[in-house]
């Protein structure tokens, strides 16, 4: 080669590697020529995600940044014109949340304490910090990205394209106030949505109290009902008791509860039977409290928890209030929005929820209301963002009803392909199953809902910011932007009366900001382009992303591909539906490529608590970003990734056959003699081969967005070009063989652009290696590769001949025998392509002989598969089985004849066991056999072998040279093997080798 190649060290320093690299990519404008190469290209439609600007990017995170930075880096190779526009998340209760704790403010009243423009300010303020942070996360990642346009979600455009939204939601009669028991966080001070709320991980294993509760009845003397409890604080708010009308329950003692079969009662009634009656509550002296209670039938109340009875609070429970509705019974809402006691609850009033139990277990048992008192642990909710136990709260929300949109939402997702496919079905069945839209939240930092409901009972709904300015009677002048507090200044006139309408202080639900995005960031409906269009309101200065007009909409609309977690069904990939169904009516993304959860390399949740969680920016620097974008690319994206160093540790030792390969091309390309020429071989003709074929099964997996077969696929070959390429190639790279070198250059090259798209730094790394003069610098500047024509036989018969030396090796490992000891023989049965490989087979197992036919030399055991057998034989099962171990049968199509029987396949465990003298190995229809037998001649070459390879550690050791010349001295004792002189020099690159030592051990020098 005319070439010299820069050599590289034992071992990649990858995280040095990456930066070296991240560097040369700043400072060639590489990004920046991959997108110029592609701007003619076919568009390939990816939008982003948003990533909550809130805190550093996580090792989770990183998971789905780096599946979608693989996807637009192959479309970029396959020359498609993409957009890289990075989105983030800017507003509502995660940001809002993390900036309280951060002020140390802990409740809604400390917020307006502190200020509400104060506290918006300090909310852009954390947005800003933590993009810079995730963007700096992200390149060092290797993600490419548009960085100085991304989207910021809190941006007045955004904002304005969900009041269109609103708007029209409004025209077709889908908004509605709802007066509902809703999940409620007494902390944030805020209902919470089905969606938000519906993850397991928003749900915790609490103890509370579990009571048991005396209902005396008022038209029977001296009988109760017994309810049972866990919410003490709820029972000043009962209304009424719930029986299942047609259960039977039992009087015993003066109490009534569940009839349990074979327990005796002084009386037992049906549950319709005591529907109807009177009671007086535990609470009714308090001046809140209902002074009348009954019981009413309900046919969902559980009879395996409990007594049967339920106490019935509509203003504290989801069900008690739909039950309320039904029986038109009245509705106490015994807390604040913090939880507490609300006035009217005499001593309880102004107490949370928490120190009122003890409270309340006192004064029933004082008034001896209280038949049995314990503690018990449930499933119970969590608010998804502070982790404080929810309660339930009657409030007034803003919903967006879903009966008219179920469907054509079903319809929509029927469009969509889904990566794994069967996350199809979970969409399909949080569709069916979704509630009307909780959009409302009585937040601060958050989407402004533009309704401005009047009390002629017209309900103004604004679609835009200049249709505000045309209808504000008052405060434009200091609204800077469409955030609270300055929103909340501005009144409109009402459409119907012309009175003067203040705006509803609700915020919006988050998945509003993130579901209109490929409206707002794309342009829709957009008259005109208009430069920085996007940044405004509060991302302006943070980005210079453009409002793109209406035409840029319909090339880029909709996605072709979006990528995120699993959970994002419930989120953003319905928000998303929802928004796009509504507007255009159909789906904004063709293919979905989901992922579930990242645990601890032991299968755990990682946690900061429990000390196993790992930060994204030391995982990158310990492990390097390409070893993670490998072990994200590996993982099967149904389950979940056990994320670690030690996993990290195994990737690297797996990555290092490549960087071997590379490194062994280098140093004998390095020292091979210019000029000389040479042939393709058949193994030249075949690495070849597979490399096309690497290429053709890459594409087929990247198409099919499949990461682990990409990683299989090009683990597969560089086995093949390590172990069978290189191994059986090495005596033509010594000699320099440029035919040799050159095929193996360009196999590496090939599939280095295969890889490229899941490692990039490294695939650019050794691409500037080994780049033949004429390519372009960058990898990422080629084109990818079309599979190119391939020798299948050829293919097929190195294949099946690797496997047979893998089956060859087995035998050996299994019978104990070292590697270099020769043998005479080897049985091959099944194999019939690897016949025309019979030297490589023989070199490879160092067998003398290998012979094609029928291998005799094996024992078949076979015994009975009882779980199947027996049932089937009874009795008989005896004679066969002692038929089976005399070997008394014979084989018959895939199954056995035996004691007059005929047995199939599966009702019989076959295990192929070597006669005495040979070893044998079988795998999938291949069997080998090898003859262990030793004679003089064997043994002898095995020392031979043994001091060939002692001779060439030494070589080592001695820091010698590939081309330097050794002579050899042996100790008087192995003179012998100078009978192989010849062999023993060719191996060692030795000019002399002498038997006069007098040492124990063989010696070098250099000649
Ligand atoms: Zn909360
Ligand atoms: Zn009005």
């Amino acid at each position: 080669m005319a070439q010299t190649f820069k050599s590289l060290p034992a071992v990649p320093d990858h995280a040095a590697l990456e930066r070296e690299i991240l560097a040369w990519w700043d400072e060639q404008g590489v990004f920046e020529l991959v997108r110029e190469q592609n701007r003619a290209g076919e568009r390939w439609s990816f939008i982003d995600g948003p990533i909550t600007a809130n805190n550093p990017m996580g090792v989770h995170h990183a998971w789905g940044r780096t599946l979608k930075d693989v996807f637009q880096r192959y479309k970029a190779l396959r020359g498609f014109d993409q957009r890289y526009q990075n989105g983030f998340d800017c507003q509502g209760l995660w940001v809002e949340v993390e900036v309280e704790k951060s002020l140390g403010l802990n409740s809604k009243r400390e917020i307006e304490e502190y200020g509400i423009a104060e506290f918006a300010a300090r909310c852009k303020e954390r947005v800003a910090e933590f993009a810079e942070v995730i963007t700096e996360q992200d390149r060092r990642l290797g993600r490419w990205m548009d960085w100085d346009n991304d989207y910021y979600t809190f941006s007045d455009t955004n904002i304005e394209y969900i009041w269109r939204f609103l708007k029209t939601v409004h025209e077709r009669g889908w908004l509605y106030r709802g007066h509902r028991s809703t999940q409620w966080c007494p902390r944030c001070g805020t209902s919470l949505s089905q969606h938000e709320q519906a993850g397991e991980e928003n749900y915790k294993e609490l103890e509370h109290p579990s009571l048991y509760v005396r209902f005396p009845l008022k038209e029977r003397e001296g009988e109760s009902l017994v309810v049972w409890t866990t919410t003490p604080w709820t029972l000043p708010a009962n209304v009424a008791a719930a029986v299942q009308p047609d259960a039977e329950y039992g009087l015993r003692a003066g109490l009534w509860r569940l009839a349990v079969s074979g327990e005796q009662y002084d009386h037992v009634a049906r549950g319709e039977e005591l529907v109807g009656l009177h009671y007086t509550g535990p609470f009714d002296d308090l001046p809140a409290a209902v002074k009348e209670h009954r019981v009413i039938p309900w046919d969902d109340v559980s009879l395996t928890e409990g007594t049967g009875i339920v106490h019935i609070a509509p203003g504290a429970g989801t069900e008690d209030f739909e039950l309320g509705r039904i029986h038109d019974l009245p509705v106490i809402v015994p807390i604040d929005e913090s939880g507490r006691m609300l006035p009217g609850f005499g001593l309880l009033e102004g107490l949370s929820t928490d120190e009122v139990e003890d409270v309340v277990i006192e004064d029933l048992r004082e008034r001896e209301l209280l038949v049995e008192a314990g503690r018990i642990t449930h499933r119970y909710p969590i608010c998804w963002r502070c982790k404080t136990p929810l309660l339930f709260r009657v409030v007034d929300d803003w919903f967006i009803s879903c009966d008219e949109i179920r469907q054509p939402l079903l319809d929509a997702n029927a469009t969509v392909e889904w990566t794994p496919a069967f996350y199809s079905k979970r969409m399909d069945d949080w569709l069916r199953n979704m509630g009307d839209w909780n959009i409302s939240r009585k937040r601060y930092f958050g989407l402004p809902l533009p309704l401005y409901p009047c009390e002629c009972g017209e309900l103004n709904v604004i679609g835009s910011r200049a249709e505000l300015e045309e209808r504000a009677t008052a405060g434009l002048d200091q609204l800077q932007e469409l955030h609270r507090p300055w929103i909340d200044e501005v009144t409109i006139s009402c459409s119907a009366c012309g009175k003067d309408v203040r705006r509803i202080p609700e915020v919006g639900d988050a998945w509003l900001d993130a579901g209109i995005v490929p409206f707002s960031t794309l342009g829709w409906r957009s008259p005109e382009w208009v430069p920085g269009g996007y940044a405004t309101g509060a991302s302006a200065g943070l980005s210079g992303a453009d409002l793109p007009d209406h035409a840029y909409w319909e090339h880029w609309f909709p996605a072709e591909w979006i990528s995120e977690s699993r959970e994002q069904i419930r989120l953003w990939f319905y928000s998303m539906s929802f928004m796009a169904v509504t507007l255009v009516g159909r789906s904004p993304y063709e293919r979905v490529l989901a992922y579930e959860r990242v645990r601890d390399e032991t299968g755990r949740e990682m946690h900061k608590s429990t000390g196993n969680a790992i930060e994204a920016n030391e995982a990158i620097e310990r492990m390097g970003a390409d070893v993670m974008r490998w072990m994200y690319s590996e993982q099967v994206p149904s389950q979940n990734l056990n994320f670690g160093y030690g996993p990290a540790h195994e990737i690297k030792r797996r990555l290092l056959t490549l960087w071997n390969s590379v490194k062994f091309f280098v140093d004998y390309a390095n020292v091979s003699e210019p000029g000389k020429s040479g042939e393709l071989e058949p193994l030249d003709r075949w690495l070849l081969s597979r490399a096309e074929q690497l290429i053709a099964e890459a594409t087929d997996a990247y198409e099919r967005f499949w990461t682990p077969d990409v990683i299989s696929s090009f683990e597969g070959f560089v086995d093949d070009l390590s172990n069978w390429y290189i191994r059986r190639s090495r005596r033509r790279f010594w000699d320099g063989d440029p035919a040799a070198l050159e095929a193996l250059r360009t196999a590496l090259l090939r599939s280095l652009v295969v890889i490229a798209p899941v490692m990039p730094f490294l695939a650019e790394h050794l691409w500037r290696v080994l780049r033949p003069e004429g390519e372009p610098e960058s990898i990422f500047l080629t084109r990818w590769p079309e599979a190119g024509e391939r020798d299948e036989r050829l293919l097929a018969e190195v294949g099946e001949t690797r496997r047979v030396v893998d089956l060859g090796r087995q035998a050996r490992a299994s019978s104990q025998l070292p590697l270099r000891q020769p043998l005479r023989r080897l049985v091959v049965q099944g194999a019939e392509l690897a016949k025309l490989h019979e030297n490589e087979i023989r070199e490879e197992l160092r067998v003398k002989e290998v012979e094609f036919g029928d291998v005799e030399a094996t024992e078949l055991r076979v015994k009975p598969n009882l779980p199947v057998l027996g049932p089937k034989l009874g009795k008989e099962l005896g004679a066969v089985r002692s038929a089976l171990e005399a070997g008394d049968f014979e084989e018959s199509n895939g199954g056995f004849r035996v004691a007059g029987r005929v047995l199939s396949g599966d009702e019989v465990l076959v295990e192929r066991v070597g006669k005495e003298g040979w070893t044998v190995a079988h795998a999938d229809g291949i069997t080998v056999a090898l003859d262990t037998a030793l004679d003089p001649e064997l043994e002898v070459e095995k020392r031979v072998l043994d001091l060939i390879h002692e001779l060439n550690a030494k070589r080592r050791e001695a820091g010698l040279e590939l081309t330097d010349r050794i002579v050899v001295t042996l100790p008087e004792s192995a003179s012998d093997l100078l009978a192989h002189e010849d062999w023993i020099k060719d191996e060692v690159l030795a000019v002399e080798i002498r038997a006069d030592g007098g040492s124990t051990e063989p010696e070098i020098a250099k000649a």
